[in-house]
């Protein structure tokens, strides 16, 4: 990961792509103009497919990623989809099936019965683990075999895992699908997604969607993105120790009513993410007495970040019930946070000095 996506050795070449800025190239060579390919692109998608050990092929964003393979299957398509998840992929679910363009059918991810159920006739399966906001943990290989099993692919969202928490592909899953904004590129200044995958056909339809929709990366952020990801094993490795450390002292704190987190050996999901995953990621939530609680930690944290979105170099909260879009599967007072790389004993002193001053 730290070499992948460099150019050849040759005396005074640069080490690191340089970034390609280019709408249109010379006539004669297989990508002819910058909708269909560049350069920069294929330096990140080389580096990530490395890592996933597939074929990778890079986006404007997750969602532009995600719809990419959503728009590989027939109008009006039966898809299997989970129940928990991220509330903007859920979203866009929910507003194809309203149009008509798929045919929705949602179902827990963590009770494997009610997938076998709900497979028959589908055409995609879709999980993401660990769930973001709700910390739950979809049996991948389960999963993935009973879809197997008639006929449905599986696509998976590795977003909070990353590639080095988690390979889908080890369990079965077809298609993997990032919000490289998070944890790939990790600091907070990107926008971009990817599917991976090792079947060539789906790989040339999704690229087809690619080219022909125009959600294609810009290359300044492919090249951000990739240095990012020469840092992600150092990053996720700070992060997850981290994450553990606070879930650990979290669940002592009287404020706090439960603490998800699939690394403490009372949660539900951690059976399986012990045998899934390498180490237990770097998301955690927390549930406190009710709304104004978590609206009052976020605002109190000073070296926590009150924002959205995660898997940056810099520790971030928010309670995701402020959001209408988010699921009311997700409790009013949870809050979840997302550690970045900053010394654990700064992150639990702002934390628990937030969680004290809550008036109880
Ligand atoms: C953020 C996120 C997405 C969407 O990605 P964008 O890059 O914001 O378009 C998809 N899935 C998960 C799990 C996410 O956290």
């Amino acid at each position: 990961m730290v070499t992948a996506g460099r150019p050849p050795r040759e005396p005074d070449g640069p080490l690191n792509p340089p970034i390609v800025l280019a709408s249109t190239f010379h006539a004669g060579g297989p990508v002819g103009y910058g909708r269909y390919g560049n350069p920069t692109w294929e330096a990140f998608e080389a580096a990530l497919g490395r890592l996933e050990e597939g074929r990778a092929l890079a986006f404007a964003s997750g969602m532009a990623a995600i719809t990419a393979v959503l728009e590989t299957v027939p109008i009006g398509a039966l898809v299997a989809v989970t129940l928990h998840g991220y509330s903007g992929t859920l979203e866009l679910f929910h507003h194809l099936d309203e149009t008509g363009r798929i045919d929705l059918r949602q179902v827990d991810p963590t009770d494997v019965e009610a997938v076998r159920a709900a497979l028959p006739g589908a055409q995609l399966l879709w999980v993401e683990s660990p769930t973001n906001p709700l910390l739950e943990v979809v049996d991948l290989a389960a999963v993935t075999a009973a879809a197997r099993a008639e006929g449905v692919r599986t696509v998976c969202d590795n977003t909070f895992a990353t590639p080095l928490g988690q390979r889908p592909f080890d369990h079965g899953v077809d298609v993997v699908v990032h919000s490289a904004t998070k944890h790939l590129s990790g600091h907070s200044d990107v926008l971009l997604g990817a599917v991976l995958t090792r079947d060539d056909a789906v790989f040339d339809a999704v690229l087809l969607q690619r080219s022909r929709r125009g959600s294609v990366p810009g290359a300044f952020e492919a090249w951000l993105a990739l240095r990012g990801l020469r840092t992600l094993h150092l990053r996720v490795d700070r992060a997850q120790r981290s994450a553990l450390e606070l879930a650990r002292r979290l669940r002592e704190h009287p404020a706090v009513r439960r603490v998800r987190y699939p690394g403490l050996p009372e949660d539900r999901g951690h059976a399986v993410a012990r045998r899934q995953m390498r180490g237990f990621g770097s998301l955690l939530s927390v549930e406190l007495a009710g709304a104004a609680a978590a609206d009052a930690l976020s605002a109190a944290t000073q070296l926590w970040v009150h924002t959205t979105s995660l898997g940056g170099v810099e520790s971030t909260l928010e309670r995701r019930r402020r959001w209408a879009s988010e699921s009311t599967q997700v409790p009013e007072g949870l809050v979840r946070l997302s550690v970045g790389c900053e010394a654990v004993e700064d992150l639990w002193d702002d934390l628990a000095a937030a969680l004290d001053r809550l008036p109880s």
